[in-house]
């Protein structure tokens, strides 16, 4: 069943107009269904009409099934989708707000080796209305509501790889930057990618102001293809020709992601060769010591090690900062806590 989250305004006016309703209903349904209550909460719209659109369509379509709090207040939590699949979302406070780091897909098929999102395959793609309706439950449960919006940033970071779903991510981006929603800037939106460069050259047509965030992991292919099977399809320099049309295009500078990993790609020497790979445009490299997934064996950089790479990158004029590790104490990494409690539960 779909849910009337999966519509735009224009779409849900028109189903509205099916069901024989004047046309301001539309603006009461999408400010019922964006607070998201569920369907008994519902007090701005008959019954009636409730009770014959829930026979079609789902209002709710994920609930929080666990949360863990984390000691530096970094939430990440599980929600069950209506068809009973299980996906996770981590919700950090900075000083400006609150960034919701949601998921793409029920887990996913990229199979890098350091990523447990992977460990299980594919099982399916979200909807755009399940996406969107991770920002709102959290919404909810930060006791905010459409008007009085809590989030303000959104990374698309969690399970999944979001251009492998690629209509639906891009529905899901234009829905919650859309006025009569949620509203969220796309300037405030952020979407990783392993790197799909025919998806890439596809999503920089649309001209999004959102931030695209590769995954390099690696200065090499040869590096690059012992931890991302990505790589034996698109070679470290066809990403970052990818990534120079994409700034071209947008004119959005490009975050690459680089995972430290103990022993693999920390060394100065990749360091040197990162910097000479990225020269040259405008971009910018996000340091993260590797989260350890024990299943597989790789275990992340020391802080010592991760700031001198991090100063020899600077040195050779990359920018580049350290990522704060959040929520590590709670299974903060992809899937991590998806996997564990599937482990669990089998
Ligand atoms: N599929 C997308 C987005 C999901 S992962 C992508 O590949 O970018 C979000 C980020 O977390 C990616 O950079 C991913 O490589 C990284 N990641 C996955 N597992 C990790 C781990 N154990 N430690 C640190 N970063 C990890």
């Amino acid at each position: 069943m779909n849910s009337l989250l999966d519509y735009s305004f224009q779409e849900i006016s028109d189903i509205l107009k099916q069901y024989g309703q004047p046309s301001y209903r539309a603006t009461q349904l999408y400010d019922a269904i964006y607070s998201y209550k569920g369907e008994d909460k519902i007090t701005n719209i008959p019954k009636s009409l409730i009770s014959s659109l829930s026979q079609n369509y789902n209002f709710l379509p994920l609930t929080i099934y666990k949360e863990l709090k984390g000691s530096d207040g970094t939430i990440k939590f599980l929600y069950k989708l209506a068809d009973g699949n299980l996906i996770e979302g981590v919700l950090m406070r900075y000083k400006y707000g609150y960034t919701l780091c949601v998921s793409t897909q029920v887990g996913c098929r990229m199979g890098c080796k350091f990523c447990a999102s992977t460990l299980n395959g594919l099982v399916r793609n979200l909807s755009a209305g399940e996406i969107v309706a991770q920002v709102l439950c959290v919404n909810a449960y930060l006791n905010g509501s459409r008007q009085n919006r809590k989030i303000t940033n959104v990374v698309l970071m969690g399970s999944g790889e979001p251009l492998d779903n690629f209509d639906n991510v891009l529905k899901f981006i234009k829905l919650i930057s859309d006025e009569h929603g949620i509203n969220i800037s796309q300037r405030n939106i952020s979407l990783s990618t392993c790197g799909l460069v025919d998806k890439i050259d596809l999503l920089a047509k649309q001209k999004l102001q959102i931030t695209l965030t590769i995954s390099l992991h690696a200065p090499n292919d040869n590096l690059r293809r012992q931890t991302m099977p990505i790589a034996n399809r698109y070679s470290v320099k066809d990403v970052v020709n990818c990534a120079k049309r994409y700034f071209k295009e947008t004119k959005r500078r490009i975050v690459f992601e680089y995972a430290l990993i103990d022993g693999q790609n920390d060394s100065f020497k990749c360091a040197d060769e990162l910097a000479s790979l990225l020269h040259g445009f405008s971009n910018h490299v996000n340091l993260i010591p590797l989260n350890e997934v024990k299943e597989r064996g790789l275990k992340g950089t020391n802080k010592h090690q991760g700031y001198a790479f991090m100063e020899r990158l600077k040195s050779k004029g990359i920018s580049a900062t350290m990522r704060r590790t959040m929520g590590e104490d709670i299974e903060g990494a992809c899937g991590q806590l998806r996997a564990k409690v599937i482990n669990i539960t089998q």
